[in-house]
């Protein structure tokens, strides 16, 4: 799906932002609104040049309201830490829906197709310039392929207006694969953090 990016300057952002939330706060366009327990709508920060796209909200994320909360969360932030990067000032950080499915299944595809607006609203006010698609899910959602995430992933593919989209494993997939072996899905994503942050420094100087 083709995104047009709107000139919206820093300032601007937080009151974009805030309106696209309100918006998901009485959005009823799929069951899920009737059945969330707290909207989640985004983390982290929205004047970083990098956003990372998830799936959906888990149990802990529909509690608390944030996405990437609990074990999952944690083990993200020490993969940004790894090398040098925080949620705090590095990342805009959503979910492909922003209500949680029951018992964390699937998102159906017209779940996934309604919550759209909402991500291309936060697409469009963020206009990162580097996509990082946070599982199968999110990948399905942003690319045009039926390959699974571990083909793809670690690949920079290319994305609205210009930007650079890479699909990493989810960490709830490296929490269920302990193995740091070479090959293994812990190393892998080593070496795909590492790529990220070099495209990352390399936009920030720009
Ligand atoms: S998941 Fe998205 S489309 Fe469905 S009710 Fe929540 S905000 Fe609306």
């Amino acid at each position: 799906m083709e995104i047009t990016y709107n000139k919206t300057s820093n300032n601007d952002k937080k009151v974009e932002l805030d309106k696209i939330k309100k918006k998901c706060l009485s959005c009823q366009k799929c069951p899920l609104g009737k059945t969330r327990t707290k909207l989640v709508f985004s983390s982290g920060n929205p004047n970083s040049k990098m956003m990372l796209i998830g799936e959906a909200p888990g149990y802990w994320e529909d509690v608390k309201g944030e996405p990437f909360v609990g074990k999952a969360g944690q083990l993200l932030d020490k993969i940004f830490a790894s090398v040098g990067l925080s949620r705090e000032n590095d990342v805009y950080i959503c979910n492909t829906l922003k209500c949680r499915p029951p018992d964390n299944r699937d998102p159906l595809p017209e779940e996934k197709e309604a919550c759209r607006e909402h991500l291309d609203a936060q697409l469009n006010i963020i206009k990162p310039q580097i996509i990082l698609l946070c599982g199968r899910v999110a990948v399905q959602s942003m690319l045009d392929t039926n390959l699974g995430i571990t083909k793809i992933r670690g690949k920079w593919f290319d994305g609205p207006n210009g930007c650079k989209m890479m699909p990493i494993f989810h960490p709830s997939y490296l929490l269920r694969n302990d193995s740091r072996e070479k090959g293994s899905p812990k190393w892998l994503m080593w070496q795909d953090i590492q790529e990220i942050k070099r495209v990352y420094d390399t936009i920030k100087s720009e």
